[in-house]
């Protein structure tokens, strides 16, 4: 069979996953709402989608590699029946080869029936937690986490009570990010991990429960969004309502900071910050620390734009469309040769020529991680004709790598590990170039109500780093599709 090879020359930060549950407690169309929460949440993963559906306590499940709207057709639909919870995820992969076994959500049987299983992180000591469970003679089908942690409460939940002790139990053991949400045959869980570096929030839709990667996906559907759920807390949701534990609560807590600089939807708020805000936030300081002269300010789409606008209005600057973003290419594969990289980076961003020519042109992106699309929006805006080209980045430099989901390459392939600000900028071709500033940084995530990580930026990380990397120990045995 074919092996599909992931593209991993793409110059984006890469999120990993959005996961979303609903327990109905009305007569809602679950199939559907579920659908439309997916949507929702598609910005965080374009590579699979899955929802299972429990109906009397039997998981009913429909899921493929491709985004919502291809896995999700009314043949495959008719497949999932009308039921009590639902579990939904769409995937994005930090692994070269795409494992289509590891597709979520994972459902697998355990001594109460079936459990079904979307996570949204990275464990940090997978390796050695799936080491131990494989010499005791456990067999996996994937490379996911998600299924390491389904084998883990299967088998706590034979020594336990509940499902929500054998869930907590498996907690306990866990370290890294992970925002889950489980289905039992009768209960909703959501888990947040105790540092909270991934989102995960509750809404209610009339007398019903939503659990949501992100707010937006909650009102999407016309729901009402309750809370975060906080870090180390369990939620479990049952015909009684919701109930709320704790898990290994911590000192220090530590919510992705690139969740407001570029994963999340602008219209989310999670832990008390608006990301709308946030970014615009990004774009005044970005002004502030080093204003330049120009006659218009334009942002990369999708996440530059707001922080565009922040820099517009701190600046008085005119703010201008200059991009148009085509959304309909989704992650690509198999990308061969530099023309056709080249050409794929057209194809998906292209300016508006007559907004930018003869001006001096301000232009944010959100973060530079080779430099090759930097490259790109600078020559195609001097190919329009644009007087002068300054770049601001709604970020600091990434220097590190991050351990805890986020797609990040080595920090020795980091284009900021190889040159100075100053040969970067002559390196994308920009007459200036400057970064948002560590303290920049922090101060848009002011109004968090928890602890933000900014590991690659600063360097300092409030959880322990993996002791084996993943790939070393397991990359060849991911299964090709
Ligand atoms: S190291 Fe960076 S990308 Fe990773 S969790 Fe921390 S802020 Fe997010």
């Amino acid at each position: 069979m074919r092996s599909v090879v992931i593209d991993k020359s793409r110059d984006k930060v890469n999120d990993e996953c959005g996961v979303f549950g609903f327990y109905n407690n009305d007569d809602f169309d679950i199939v559907s709402l579920t659908q439309d929460g997916l949507y929702g949440l598609q910005h965080r993963g374009q590579e699979s989608a899955g929802i299972t559906v429990i109906k009397d306590g039997e998981p009913f499940t429909v899921k493929d590699i491709g985004i919502v709207s291809t896995v999700f057709t009314e043949k495959n639909l008719k497949k999932l029946p009308q039921g009590k919870i639902s579990v939904g995820h769409v995937r994005y992969t930090s692994h070269k080869y795409l494992d289509r076994a590891a597709s979520q959500p994972l459902v697998m049987r355990y001594i109460e029936g079936s459990l079904a299983l979307a996570n949204n992180g990275a464990i940090t000591n997978f390796p050695e937690i799936r080491a131990k469970l494989e010499k005791g003679g456990a067999i996996f089908q994937s490379n996911s986490h998600a299924e390491v942690i389904g084998y883990m409460i299967s088998t706590h939940r034979i020594e336990t009570d509940s499902i929500e002790e054998a869930v907590l139990c498996a907690a306990e053991d866990l370290k890294g990010s992970y925002s889950l949400v489980i289905s039992s045959p009768s209960k909703l869980i959501g888990l947040r991990d105790p540092h909270g570096f991934k989102p995960l929030c509750i809404g209610k839709l009339k007398n019903s429960y939503i659990l949501s990667s992100e707010s937006c996906a909650i009102e999407s559907i016309g729901g009402e969004f309750i809370r975060d759920i906080n870090p180390g807390e369990m939620v479990v949701i049952d015909s009684e309502g919701f109930h709320s534990y704790f898990v290994n609560k911590k000192k220090t807590t530590s919510l992705c900071l690139f969740e407001y600089i570029y994963v999340a939807r602008p219209d989310s708020i999670i832990d008390g910050v608006n990301v709308n805000l946030a970014r615009r936030k990004a774009g005044e300081i970005l002004y502030k620390e080093d204003p330049v002269d120009a006659d218009i300010v334009c942002g990369v789409p999708d996440s530059g734009l707001d922080a565009a606008q922040g820099y517009s209005s701190a600046s008085g600057i005119k703010y201008a469309t200059a991009f148009i973003k085509n959304k309909y290419i989704g992650r690509t594969f198999d990308v061969v040769g530099i023309d056709k990289k080249q050409r794929l980076l057209k194809t998906r961003l292209n300016v508006i020529k007559n907004v930018v020519r003869g001006k001096r042109v301000v232009i944010i992106d959100d973060s530079i991680i080779h430099g090759n699309t930097s490259a790109h929006i600078v020559k195609v805006l001097r190919d329009a004709g644009a007087k002068e080209v300054h770049v601001r980045i709604s970020s600091p430099e990434f220097v590190h790598s991050c351990y805890f989901g986020m797609d990040l390459p080595d920090s020795k392939d980091l284009v900021s590990n190889k040159y100075s600000v100053e040969e970067l900028k002559k390196l994308i071709g920009a007459d200036t170039l400057k970064f948002l500033s560590i303290d920049g940084i922090r101060k848009i995530a002011s109004g968090c109500k928890i602890g933000i990580c900014d590991g690659c930026f600063s360097g300092v990380y409030h959880a322990d780093k993996p002791k084996i990397k993943f790939e070393d120990k397991f990359e060849n045995k991911i299964k090709k599709v």
